[in-house]
């Protein structure tokens, strides 16, 4: 069965409650699909060569935090010593050991590099430039395009990003999330308001190409007041790029936790039909002041010299090479996943062993309706893009599904381009369900 015999998600009503699940849409095919059974189909591709044209990129994972935010649903630990974050970043390092000189390296030096988390930021500057003069040494970042690193506001002051500045960060996010303090302090943010302001101003000082500043819409204590506030404060800011998700509650968070001692079924945070007009109105008024929303959750200064290569890379089917503990990876259109506990993953490592935890290998069509999924979350489209990659006219291969979205007001299909209306943008990650193939369909979404 294809998914153009499956009817369209049913509508939902105005008045939709925050349930548990998943919402946002990070990966196709959905990570429950995942395997331990085809951990060596990734030993088969790293002994590839890789297919031309294909970039290669690189994901860190840095698994540290101060606290733990009541929304998050990462595995994160916030009591390892230095001793033990020693033991991780060797650990990273003898892993990259052990990749960079198999075939589906093929010479390429990587464009793109990601450090997340958990809190990257949350290393010293020492540590950072431990970690990352070694993974220097093993894969050279004289191609590098971006450095993109994310930062909790409360963990960074001017010596940790200078350090930052010089080890070639080019794109550096804020996970600020709010300014409210009672927000903050509810959610269990480990920062407060003063904190974005100093670190902001200091990285400013410092200089940096792209300053991202990330948002969350709807989290638990959200009144329009407070929203408005937060849109005001960041555009106050003037960043280059702002970054906003509306809240989910994933079934591993916290907030789930109470809502099953409750027995509540709705989340404690807005429906969605109130964090849909939030991220409305947010937009709105950072397009008053000259942004550009260039997917469903950022806005941009200048478009034209504001890029986001990790993203755009990853939805366009470059490799990925995923370090660390519990990160994610592709190659060669397999995914695969790391051991999601430290000591598992340490211990792999040290014993010489790939720490994959599980793995899955796509089709050709499992490979069509990934990118096709991640790049609608850009807001538009051109189909030729997969005419010339897949041989696959997607206007035909997804037709009732689009038509019936283009009734409903969600987008429009026109001379070769398929862009989604702002109504449509704004709720992208559940429409994007209705083009999954029948046995990806799960109702752990909402
Ligand atoms: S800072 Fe991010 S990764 Fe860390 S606990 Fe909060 S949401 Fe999770």
């Amino acid at each position: 069965m294809t998914t153009e015999s499956l009817p369209v998600l049913p509508a939902q009503s105005d008045k939709d409650d925050t349930k548990a699940g998943n919402y946002f849409v990070s990966n196709y095919p959905p990570f429950s699909f995942w395997s331990p059974d085809h951990v060596n189909d990734v030993l088969s591709a790293i002994a590839r060569e890789p297919k031309p044209n294909t970039d290669l990129g690189m994901y860190t994972h840095i698994p540290f935090c101060r606290k733990r935010c009541h929304f998050c649903y990462f595995k994160v630990y916030t009591d390892k010593n230095a001793a033990e974050i020693q033991r991780y970043m060797d650990a990273v390092l003898t892993e990259l050991d052990t990749y960079k000189d198999q075939p589906f390296i093929g010479g390429r030096k990587p464009k793109y590099i990601y450090f997340g988390g958990g809190t990257p930021s949350y290393l010293s500057h020492k540590q950072l430039k431990y970690l990352t003069d070694g993974m220097k040494e093993r894969l050279p970042w004289d191609e590098m395009e971006e450095v993109a690193f994310e930062g909790e506001p409360g963990t960074l002051n001017e010596l940790k990003l200078q350090a930052l500045k010089d080890l070639g960060v080019t794109r550096l996010s804020f996970g600020v999330e709010h300014f409210d303090e009672n927000i903050l302090e509810v959610n269990n943010r480990a920062h407060g308001q003063k904190e974005i302001y100093k670190a902001y101003e200091a990285a400013r000082k410092v200089g940096f190409d792209q300053i991202n500043v990330d948002l969350i819409a709807g989290m638990v204590n959200e009144t329009d007041d407070t929203w408005h506030d937060a849109v005001r404060r960041t555009i106050e800011l003037d960043p280059e790029c702002v970054t906003i998700y509306q809240m989910e509650i994933p079934y591993n968070t916290t907030i789930y936790a109470r809502m099953k001692e409750d027995g509540s079924i709705t989340a404690p945070v807005a429906d969605w039909h109130t964090k849909r007009d939030w991220v409305d109105y947010a937009f709105g008024e950072l397009e008053k002041v000259d942004y550009t929303v260039t997917s469903a959750y950022t806005a941009v200064k200048d478009p034209d010299n504001t890029r986001f290569v990790y993203r755009d890379a990853l939805w366009r089917g470059a490799d990925m090479l995923s370090l660390g503990v519990s990160s994610f990876g592709i190659v060669d259109g397999t995914h695969y996943q790391n051991e999601a506990n430290f000591e598992q993953y340490c211990t792999r490592v040290e014993a010489g062993e790939m720490a994959i935890f599980r793995a899955m290998t796509m089709t050709d069509e499992e490979k069509l309706v990934r990118e096709f999924i991640l790049q609608l979350k850009l807001g538009r489209l051109e189909t030729q893009y997969f005419a010339d990659k897949f041989g696959v006219n997607v206007i035909d291969r997804f037709g009732t599904i689009l038509k019936a979205y283009e009734r409903e007001g969600m987008l429009s299909l026109d001379n070769g381009t398929i862009q989604l209306s702002r109504h449509g943008l704004l709720q992208v990650d559940r429409l994007l369900h209705g083009f999954f193939l029948p046995q990806h369909r799960t109702d752990r979404i909402v």
